[in-house]
């Protein structure tokens, strides 16, 4: 069990700075997810703890030693790719002990040492098979064994999954959070994936255009994200962000208002332009009383195109324009809200709904930054609460 610290890491490439002053702290035995979009810095950090890259500045601290010009090989680290570069020509056995054998490993603890990581990773029976023999979950799992028969301080995963099938994949996952448990080492592990991030990490440490925007744990980041672009990449499908502005005590976007306790939000003044955000999960039918929790403002809007996915129904909402002369919504066929409604709901295309949104569960952010000013705009519902309650238990 051994903590990683890497502080003011910078990275950069000529004119691209890959890693922006980077400060992570991560705790002994964590299993830590660098999640983020293409390009965004993932593999550079990794491979900074790796010691494949050498930073620019900042240094990088694993247990009680600096080790920021240290190869990798003398950092008791051990490494697994996308790419599963195994020998074709080895069987599962010699895959695996193949670091050991460098290393002149004496025979008896390296039969031991193979016999062990292979049962962790369910491929006993398998260590006479070529690697041609096997699917592409087996053979992942032998670079696995490979990783574990060395007994680092520390497993650097990098997108290890990648390649594998869906449903393979999902496999993984618990396989891997089987791996951690068991093992009870720490894990950094790098993925776009954010459902990846989601299910397996202790915390996640959102990253963006080489920046960290936000470590915390994942419930954390999906129920009180930094900001916009945390609040956007966590959560599939992804949060509906639309611009309001802040009138007396009301939300005041596009065709409609919501109405939010000054006591609730902190810190924005009227007039403000904000960017305010809900997901498909907190939006409810006025009729569906099973969902709607919050009586809140009624909106009246048009549904656009039905995604039923079995669990649920995901809802299309055409966009609400501005109030005509009239006073009626005017409903065009612009993209507007997404909604998921349970599956059991009576509903169709191009039917005129009554919508609420759940106003413990809308954020707002910054119009500007897109920094987080408030999780939830009412203080009563005691929803809340309740988040603050489990993202400090999460924590
Ligand atoms: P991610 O793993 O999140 O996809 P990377 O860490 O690989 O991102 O890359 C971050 C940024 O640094 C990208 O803009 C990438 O093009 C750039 N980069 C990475 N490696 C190099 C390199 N060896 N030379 C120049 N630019 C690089």
């Amino acid at each position: 069990m051994t903590r990683v610290q890497l502080t003011d890491v910078v990275k950069r490439y000529d004119d691209v700075v890959a890693v922006e002053d980077m400060n992570l702290d991560l705790k002994d035995g964590e299993f830590i997810t660098l999640v983020g979009p293409s390009g965004c810095g993932k593999s550079t950090t990794l491979e900074t703890i790796a010691g494949l890259t050498k930073p620019t500045s900042g240094t990088v601290t694993i247990g009680e030693r600096e080790v920021t010009n240290l190869p990798p090989k003398d950092r008791g680290i051990a490494m697994v790719f996308q790419n599963i570069a195994l020998f074709p020509h080895m069987d599962v056995y010699d895959n695996i002990s193949f670091g050991l054998r460098l290393r002149d490993f004496p025979q008896e603890e390296m039969d031991q040492r193979v016999e062990e990581a292979a049962s962790i990773v369910q491929l006993e029976g398998m260590l006479d098979r070529m690697p041609d023999e096997m699917s592409g979950g087996q053979r992942q799992r032998v670079a696995i064994a490979r990783a574990i028969v060395r007994e680092p301080e520390v497993f650097l995963m990098d997108e290890p999954l990648a390649n594998l099938d869906a449903k393979l994949r999902v496999n993984m996952r618990t396989e891997l959070q089987r791996l951690h448990k068991q093992l009870d080492t720490t894990i950094v592990y790098v993925t776009h994936n954010q459902a990846e991030a989601m299910t397996m990490s202790d915390r996640i440490a959102v990253l963006n255009e080489g920046e960290l925007q936000q470590i915390a744990a994942p419930l954390t980041c999906y129920n009180e994200p930094a900001n916009s672009f945390v609040a956007g990449f966590i959560g599939s499908p992804s949060m509906n962000f639309v611009d309001a502005t802040v009138g007396d005590g009301t939300l005041d976007a596009q065709g409609y208002s919501v109405s939010f306790e000054t006591a609730a939000i902190e810190g924005v003044s009227s007039g403000e332009p904000v960017e305010m955000g809900i997901r498909p999960e907190n939006i409810y039918l006025t009729t569906n009383s099973a969902e709607a929790r919050d009586p809140g403002d009624p909106i009246q809007v048009e549904t656009d195109v039905l995604e039923p996915m079995g669990d649920q129904i995901f809802v299309y909402l055409k966009e609400i324009s501005a109030a005509d002369d009239d006073g009626m919504s005017d409903i065009e066929e612009r993209q507007g809200l997404l909604m998921s409604v349970d599956p059991a709901t009576d509903i169709w295309e191009d039917q005129q709904v009554e919508i609420v949104l759940d106003r413990a569960w809308i954020h707002l952010f910054d119009a500007d930054t897109g920094e987080a000013i408030s999780h939830g705009v009412v203080s009563d519902t005691g929803i809340g609460a309740d988040v603050e309650q489990d993202s400090a238990q999460a924590d």
